[in-house]
């Protein structure tokens, strides 16, 4: 018997391991097949779990194929745009046990520690200082770290500002809270709230995840975020710790459960997250399902494909060379300038300390220098933070979320966002292409109504100390 009061009114186990199981098995490479699903996803609409299974199976030569067409859609849904963000660590107390995490509670090597109120001021200052809008706020599970914790951290970061930093969007990556916990943090003006189910397959889930802890319960994980949307939390942000089993697998299991929310709850997640394993302080893990970067990259632009208005996020734990190359096929959110030491902000310079951090990152390079990088690459920066704040999140944002859109919102935001950075925080290379960038995309803006407000807040934003001028 399941315990209502504990699960949300949709709750289900979805994941049919047989079924996905036998699609990877069943799927052939076939190019007319290939061909047609990648033609429904151009008309950016979203695909089942089987269409996805046939992408999944295609070979060396129609991969390209479905890098070429991730590349477009990127392009007609998100522009150019690629959303800039960073994490910030609050404590590492954890009560699980999970066997790729060095948080996890036997690691006794572990450094445990939550900030407290003037050491959360203190990372948020640095981070505002070098131009950070938008941030995720991480956290193990403890007791410490209930809703209404996280709720007062929310509050508190939303009230720090320096010179004229301001954090304008805090997400946040815990665990699943129960119903109430959730309309807690929502109270408190979260943006995302993130779950990454790590994996869908049920034996790989109980081999890392002890049974007799609390993220054992695989049931109460998978049915984490729809009682998020029950307790008012309509942007939801999932996920898969690629690396624990077949990535064909969680790729079916990604797509499922985006499946699953949209039907139940009328709208997709806003986010997919793709970690793939990274060294740990004491952890040791099997090499048999270990992720090579030409299967990451084909899964990454498969789910563009497959969930055209999803955001992607890809993180810092890649190297800058794989993210430069994934940023055209379908990536829309990337942190940069990342720290995931408690404290990592002030405390450790250019450094990265094992002993006090998750897991090792793959690109430490500061935010400017990833900027400048995005520009060349003529990608916009941008740290927009207005659709939740105009309340276009859920279903509202499903409606925006269509051509036009972006060439009315996005792409304006973008460009006064980035200015913001350019005259507050760049580095004199960075503004000097910066400004480039801005000049030509203005060009391309086609509604002389919409390029002269911009034009006008940018002049705003120039001369003035005027800031968050958003469309
Ligand atoms: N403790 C909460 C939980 O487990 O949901 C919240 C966040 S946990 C600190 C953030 C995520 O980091 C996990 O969901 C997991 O996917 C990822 N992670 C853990 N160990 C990792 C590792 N060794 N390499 C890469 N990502 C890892
Ligand atoms: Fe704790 Fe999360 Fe790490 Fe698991 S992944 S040990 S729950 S912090």
């Amino acid at each position: 018997m399941i315990n209502k009061k504990k699960f949300s009114s949709t709750v289900k186990d979805f994941i049919n391991d047989d079924f996905l199981q036998k699609l990877i098995s069943d799927s052939k490479p076939d190019k007319k097949a290939v061909t047609d699903i990648i033609s429904k996803s151009l008309n950016k609409q979203a695909l089942s779990v089987e269409e996805t299974a046939v992408l999944i199976a295609a070979d060396k030569d129609l991969t390209e194929v479905i890098f070429e067409a991730a590349r477009k859609l990127k392009r007609e849904v998100y522009g150019n745009r690629i959303v800039l963000f960073a994490p910030l660590y609050i404590g590492n107390k954890c009560i699980n046990n999970c066997a790729y995490c060095a948080f996890r509670s036997s690691n006794k090597e572990a450094v445990r520690r939550t900030l407290n109120s003037q050491e959360i001021s203190n990372q948020v200052q640095a981070l505002e200082d070098v131009g950070h809008k938008r941030l995720i706020l991480v956290f193990g599970e403890h007791k410490d770290y209930d809703a209404a914790f996280i709720a007062d951290c929310v509050r508190q970061i939303y009230s720090i500002k320096s010179g004229h930093g301001e954090i304008r969007r805090v997400n946040i990556n815990a665990a699943p809270l129960d119903i109430e916990g959730y309309k807690t943090v929502k109270a408190a003006g979260i943006g995302t709230y993130q779950i990454f189910m790590e994996t869908y397959h049920h034996e790989s889930y109980r081999k890392y995840h002890p049974a007799n802890t609390k993220k054992g319960d695989y049931l109460y994980r998978l049915d984490g975020l729809s009682r998020a949307f029950e307790g008012g939390c309509d942007d939801v942000g999932i996920g898969a710790l690629f690396g624990l089993y077949d990535w064909r697998f969680e790729t079916l299991g990604l797509v499922s459960h985006a499946l699953f929310l949209q039907k139940n709850y009328g709208v997709g997640p806003h986010t997919i997250s793709f970690p793939r394993i990274q060294p740990a302080a004491g952890t040791i893990l099997e090499e048999k399902w270990k992720v090579k970067d030409e299967h990451f990259k084909k899964l990454v632009a498969i789910l563009r494909l497959a969930v055209p208005y999803t955001g992607l996020i890809l993180t810092a734990r890649e190297n800058p060379q794989l993210r430069r190359e994934m940023m055209g096929f379908g990536v829309s959110q990337i942190d940069a300038g990342s720290r995931i030491e408690i404290g990592g902000y002030t405390d450790f310079g250019n450094q990265q300390v094992k002993e006090r951090e998750q897991f090792m990152l793959g690109d430490i390079r500061s935010l400017d220098s990833v900027m400048k990088e995005l520009i060349e690459d003529d990608f916009v920066p941008s740290f927009c933070t207005a659709c939740y704040r105009l309340g276009r999140t859920g279903e509202h944002f499903m409606e925006f979320a269509i051509p036009g859109f972006i060439k009315r919102f996005c792409q304006p935001n973008a460009l006064t966002t980035l200015m913001e950075y350019l005259v507050d925080y760049a580095s004199e290379e960075t503004r000097a292409s910066g400004l480039k960038l801005i000049n030509a995309e203005l060009e391309k803006i086609k509604d002389e109504k919409i390029k002269a407000q911009v034009k006008q807040r940018l002049k705003i934003i120039q001369e003035s100390q005027q800031r968050d001028l958003y469309f």
